[in-house]
This record gives structure tokens, sequence and C-alpha cells, in this order.
């Protein structure tokens, strides 16, 4: 195909603002998408994705397009994951683009999300053209917004077309711009081999599907290919273009995009961001900025009841299939007995993986709080890293303590300004730059520990600024902190489960507020329950809950027969999800209470 006639773009965009929305109307206007694929949005498809309204899996589109003058173009639109704890897989899925939409909602403005995506196109050396989205909404400023996109981003937007993509107004108008501004892909045909790879998932028959953006060469069915981190090779026994159900073909070349399959077993055999060459004639360049993902969070994942551990595992090793960026390996807990130590990108990771388990795969599950990685030096000087609060040495056997921090960046209207400032400092932040950018609207950008920002730090920032933050962060280093180990003691007893990390500072704080937390989610039970906070051997809280005689059903008067039922069944099936540590019942939610601690 001749590159000339080719457009690889994405769509970026703050939650909300229209991306999925916009990527549909391009696909309708272009005679892609038929009025049976219309009710869901084809780009979300997982029943998660919809719920939560966000898009967890790139994809890539190609679209035919016929522009007004009558020359046809191949246009590839390249879906991006939209949420901050995925932001390499966002910067990989642009590396195959020369060009990106950037779409505003004009009924808000420029958003952190925003920004942080923008930065991200531009660092891959994009074209960016400002859409302002929801025009039909009465309160839509496109003047104002155009007017803040140029003084917040530095964009030109004075040829900003102004859109509805919900009626579809002006979308043609869009598809023009993007044949005429975007660049075609640059490419030999006769340079060796080189494909990035932008995305990669498990499919159970096909083994490993993965998405890739050919830079140089060709690629045809039945070539031999190799990884170039790896160095493995492969056979491509499939080659297809989605369009936007999949289509196979026989060739693909320069600046194109398509998927492959080559009997791959695991997504390790294809990371995303890593380059494809062929073995006969390898390239000796790969494709710039390859990192092997990591996860950053940690948090035990245990069965409700002890007999489910094998399921729970295969269920772990089913979604392992399909998330590179997802670990697990066994851990024991006294308190929780076997179980697993899994690692996660973020808190919106944790969520997602949670919520998969329990949905698809009926999994009843206890979760402890998570932590971030330590780096420990211990007195033999053996540096250890900590993905686990009981795992923390005892405080005379620690040398140093560093701590992962984040480069974070708020964005936020002028009145809330000292709003974040008092809560960035309460969680022990660095100010770095306030900017006031644009009208009304304030970049704030803070150094600050990823442990802080992990627990209750979203909830307090959308509650102090009714809503109208809205942040993005990344690690950037680790940084010695006075950190320790809180325990909690129930009836005397350490719950391993229940330790966390704190800094030194905040503990006794943190003591008292968990143990209080605790008291309230530890239902009463027959004998009384003594909850402490501990420091080493010292307590620095102490709560406790006075034995009751349990009955749920008191309070119905002996009437109704059916509510007393349901009650009954009610309880039971909070039963299920109880703990019981020594004598003590402890629900799940206890184990949530240490994230609301602060
Ligand atoms: P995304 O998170 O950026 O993908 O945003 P979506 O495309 O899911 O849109 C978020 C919400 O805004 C949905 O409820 C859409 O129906 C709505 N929306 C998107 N574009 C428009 C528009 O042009 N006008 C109006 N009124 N609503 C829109
Ligand atoms: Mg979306």
């Amino acid at each position: 195909m001749d590159t000339a006639k080719i457009r690889n773009f994405s769509i970026i965009a703050h939650i909300d603002h229209g991306k999925s929305t916009l990527a549909d109307r391009i696909l309708e206007l272009t005679g892609l998408l038929t009025d049976r694929d219309k009710k869901e949005q084809y780009l979300d498809r997982m029943e998660l994705e919809q719920e939560r309204g966000i898009t967890i899996k790139a994809q890539a589109v190609r679209i035919p397009y016929t522009a007004p003058d009558g020359q046809e173009y191949t246009l590839n639109l390249i879906d991006t994951p939209g949420h901050v704890d995925f932001s390499y897989e966002v910067s990989r899925s642009l590396a195959a683009c020369e060009g990106a939409l950037l779409v505003v909602d004009a009924t808000q403005g420029v958003e952190a999300q925003t920004l942080a995506n923008v930065y991200l196109a531009l660092d891959n050396d994009l074209e960016v053209i400002p859409v302002l989205n929801k025009a039909d909404l009465p309160s839509a400023e496109p003047e104002r917004v155009a007017e803040e996109i140029e003084e917040v981003i530095g964009l030109d937007a004075s040829g900003a077309v102004t859109v509805s993509a919900k009626t579809g107004l002006n979308v043609d108008q869009v598809l023009q711009q993007i044949v005429e501004q975007l660049p075609p892909p640059k490419g030999s045909a006769d340079a060796p081999f080189k494909a990035l790879i932008f995305d990669s998932w498990y499919d159970s028959y096909q083994g490993v599907v993965v998405l890739f953006r050919i830079i140089d060469g060709s690629l045809k069915k039945g070539d031999r290919i190799r990884i170039f981190s790896t160095k493995r090779d492969f056979e491509v026994t499939k080659l297809g273009v989605f369009s936007p159900g999949p289509k196979d073909v026989k060739e693909l070349g320069p600046g194109e995009v398509g998927f492959l399959c080559a009997s791959m077993k695991e997504l390790g055999d294809a990371p995303v961001g890593d380059t494809i060459t062929k073995p006969e004639n390898p390239t000796d360049t790969p494709y710039p900025g390859f990192q092997k993902v990591k996860p950053m969070v940690f948090a035990g994942l245990y069965p409700v009841e002890p007999a489910e551990y094998e399921t729970l595992k295969a269920a772990l090793e089913k979604l392992q299939l399909n998330d590179a960026a997802f670990t697990f390996e066994p851990e024991t807990s006294q308190a929780l007995g076997f179980g697993f130590r899994c690692g996660f990108l973020g808190l919106l990771h944790i969520e997602i993986i949670q919520e998969r388990l329990e949905r698809e795969f009926e999994a009843r599950l206890i979760t402890t709080a998570p932590s971030v990685v330590y780096q420990v030096r211990n007195t033999d000087g053996e540096e250890l890293l900590i993905d686990n609060p009981s795992k923390l040495p005892d405080p005379q056997e620690i040398e140093v303590v560093r701590e992962p921090y984040v480069r974070l960046e708020v964005h936020v209207p002028n009145d809330f300004v000292g709003a974040v400032l008092a809560l960035c400092e309460e969680k022990r932040g660095i100010q770095k730059n306030i900017n006031y950018a644009g009208i009304n609207r304030v970049i704030i950008t803070y150094e600050i520990p990823f442990a802080e920002i992990m627990y209750d730090f979203f909830d307090k920032l959308k509650s102090s600024t009714k809503g109208y933050a809205s942040l993005d962060y990344e690690v950037i280093d680790y940084r010695e902190a006075d950190m320790i180990k809180l325990d909690i003691l129930i009836n005397g007893d350490p719950v391993d489960a229940f330790s966390i990390i704190v800094h030194r500072e905040n503990a006794p704080r943190m003591g008292r507020s968990l143990a209080l937390k605790l008291k309230r989610s530890i239902p009463r039970q027959m004998f009384e329950v003594v909850i402490q906070a501990a420091i080493g051997r010292k307590i620095v809280a102490k709560e406790r809950n006075a034995p009751f005689r349990k009955d749920v059903t008191a309070k119905c008067y002996g009437g109704d027969i059916t509510r007393k039922r349901k009650l009954l069944e009610k309880q039971k099936e909070g039963k299920k999800r109880m703990r019981r540590m020594g004598n003590v019942e402890i629900p799940q939610e206890a184990f949530l209470a240490v994230l609301k601690a602060g």
C-alpha cells in the first residue's frame, strides 16, 4: 500500500470527554459500523469497561475513507487505555501513530488527564489536532475552551472543529483534518523488517494475538519473525486487520497496522513495546522506549474459604494470561492462611482484578491493604525489596528504608488551591510548582510519597475540591524515609494481615484511626474483643467491643416471617465473608478499613 494514503492516529481525551463516542461516530460515518453494532460502543467491548466507562484494552481499527476530492485513504484508529495506571500502554499505542485527535469537552475544558496524554503524544512526536466536543449542549463554550487549549497546552486551536460526537455534527470535518494535517507514515519497504508491538492479549483459540505497527519492510503469513528482546523466533500463522471485525490479509507493508498470531503461548512472548524483526535479515536498532512493565502496588488475595485456594489459583492463572502487568505468587499469612501476594500497576488495577475475579470466576476474596514496594538495607548490608508489611524487618535490624516518590500534578480551579496545598502538605508532599495556567485553572505540581496517595488521597481531593480537581502521577525515584511497621492486635494476638508500613510521625494517628475503624467494622461478639495498635511493643491505641448476643431478628418483633427469613439469609451471606482469628470473627470490610484509615 502507498504510504502516502495511510494515516495512523489515536484519540486522546480526559475520561468522559467523548473519546469512545467520537470513535463510534467516525466508524459509523465511514460505513464501518452497522446499526446492529451501534447499541454498544464498539471500542469498549468488555462488559466491565462499559460499566466503568473506561477503555482498558487498546484496539486498532482500519477505516477505509474516501475524501471529498475522491481520493481513497486508509485510516488506522488506535484506541488507548484511559487511566493513569496504564500510561505505558498509552505511550506505546501513541508511538504507533503519526497524530492524535485531542478531544476536549467544551462544557468542561482542559483536565489533568488531557494534559498528561498530550505530553505523551508530544513525547512521541505526534501532530495533535484539537477537537471541541459536546457542541450540542447549551453549556458548551468552545471559544473559552479553545483559548484554554492555547494557553494551557500551547497548541494552536484556531482551526479546531467544534463537534458533537453524540449527534455527529461536524465529525466529517474532523476526518478531513486527519488526512490534511496528519503526516503519512515514513518507512522503507527495503530496510530490514521492523514493527512495534503496541498491544497483545491471550485468546484461548489463537494463543497470543499481537497488534503491531510496521515501521520498515513487509510481512506475510508464513514468514518467520523474531522478538527483539527475547531473540525468540516464531512463524506467522495468521495475519490480519480489524475492520472492524478480524479480516485476513495477504501482506502488510510499511506504515500499516495489523494483528498476527504465531503460536505464542504467553504474553511474555510478545511484550508490549517490544520490536518484531525477522531472523533472516534482522534489524539491529529496535524501536526505542521498550520497558518491561512491572507492578508497583502489592496486596494479598486470600480465599474466604480455605478450600477454595485451588480455584482461586486457577482463576489468577487465567487472568494473568491476559494481563502482563499482573503478577502473583503464593504466600501464607498467620491470620488468613494460604493465599497469594499479587502485584498491580495501581489501585484502579487492583479494583479491576478484584471485580473480575468476583464476577467472572465467582471467587470470594479477602484483599489485604495494598502496599508499595520499599527498598530496605538491613544491618548486615543486604538490600531487600519489601512488598508486604509483615515482612519488614524489626526496627533494630533496619539501616535504611527508601520509599517510592511520584510526581503528582493536580489541576484545579483557583478557589481550591488552598485546599489542595493543605492536603499535599499533610501527605508529606514537596511543592514543586504552582502554575496559574489560563482562565481559572491552576496546575499544582508536587513530589509526594506514592504510599501517601494510595489510600484516601483521591477521596479527600475530590471532597475538598467539590470534585473539580483532576490528577495524574508518575513514579520518579526512591527516597530515604523514616518508615515503621504498625501492627494490630486482636485480643492480644497480632494479625499479620492488618499490618501496614507508615511514616513514624503518622504512626500514632494512623494507629488510633485504624483501631477505631476496626472496632466499628468488627461486629460485637459473645465475648469482649480488644483491638490494639502497636509499634513494636508499644501500644499506641486501644479500643474494645463489649460482648453482645447477636440476634438480627429481634427487631422484627416476631411479626413478618418472610422478612425474618430474609434477614437470616442475609446474615448467613455475611458470614461467608467472615474470617475467624482465634475466636474472633472478622468481616471482609475490616480488612478494607485499613485503606480508609488516615
Ligand atoms: P470517554 O470516556 O472519553 O470515552 O467518553 P465517552 O465517549 O464514553 O462519553 C462520555 C459521556 O459523554 C457519555 O455519556 C456520552 O454519551 C457523552 N457524550 C460524548 N460526546 C457527547 C456529545 O457530543 N454531546 C453530548 N451531549 N454528550 C456526549
Ligand atoms: Mg471510552
